[in-house]
């Protein structure tokens, strides 16, 4: 493991490819300051999920976890002028945090940070029979992966996107008998995508500033 030069590699294409951005720099400043820890995305993740929420030509977007709000305004930056950012959070801090951070960002009105356990929200997102979501991105508690999945393709339009992070733990993932329930929160929702027919994905695993991980990408089937 060489995380060192992972960082230089990630400096060195961050300095190339991704623009200054003092309003996402502000945002992590905020996030030290009021105490959030640091596991947002990297600056370079974000844009790969900004990215690929423009390659779908996302309109609806749902995160799961928000932290402050890091990952969310490289996903909003993604949005058309009448789209629609839902993110779901149950630290109070840092969904105030989040709040702030969006405004800042100029994304008051496009994002709703619903506050309270995810699964409650799912639940409340489901009897608001709300329009189906085009990306979705998982990235809170890995113990509840299985659930979420279930609720994703529950809350997903056909060709929806889902993003996991997070999933390959240092490489912990392939320890069937792990202690840690986060690892085998991320090995059943595997599980569930090896036989799951709705949803067609992968796993890639990455290096970098945050080290050794990874995510899945998948995408639901047209028509189901
Ligand atoms: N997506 C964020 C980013 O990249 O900027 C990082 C999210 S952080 C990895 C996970 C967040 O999920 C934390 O803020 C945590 O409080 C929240 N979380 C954990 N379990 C949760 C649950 N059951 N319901 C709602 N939020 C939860």
């Amino acid at each position: 493991r060489n995380q060192e030069q992972w960082n230089e590699v990630d400096q060195y294409f961050g300095s190339k490819l991704l623009a200054a951005d003092p309003v996402l720099e502000g945002v992590l400043e905020a996030n030290a300051g009021a105490g959030l820890p640091e596991i947002d995305v990297a600056p370079n993740q974000g844009k790969l999920l900004h990215l690929l929420a423009r390659i779908k030509g996302a309109r609806r977007i749902l995160e799961i976890g928000t932290l402050g709000g890091y990952s969310t305004i490289w996903l909003a930056r993604a949005l058309p002028e009448d789209g629609k950012l839902v993110s779901l959070e149950y630290e109070h801090l840092h969904v105030q945090v989040a709040e702030d951070n969006l405004r800042a960002a100029g994304f008051g009105e496009k994002v709703e940070i619903l506050e309270g356990a995810a699964l409650d929200s799912l639940a409340v997102l489901s009897k608001r029979e709300v329009e189906p979501f085009d990306f979705i991105f998982i990235d809170a508690d890995k113990p509840n992966n299985p659930h979420y999945l279930r609720w994703a393709l529950e809350l997903a339009g056909p060709g929806a996107v889902i993003v996991a992070d997070n999933v390959v733990r240092d490489g912990e993932v392939i320890q069937e008998d792990s202690q840690d329930e986060r690892v085998q929160g991320i090995r059943q929702f595997v599980e569930m995508l090896s036989t799951e027919p709705r949803i067609d994905s992968t796993a890639i695993q990455t290096v970098g500033s945050k080290g050794y991980d990874g995510f899945i990408l998948g995408v639901v089937r047209a028509g189901e």
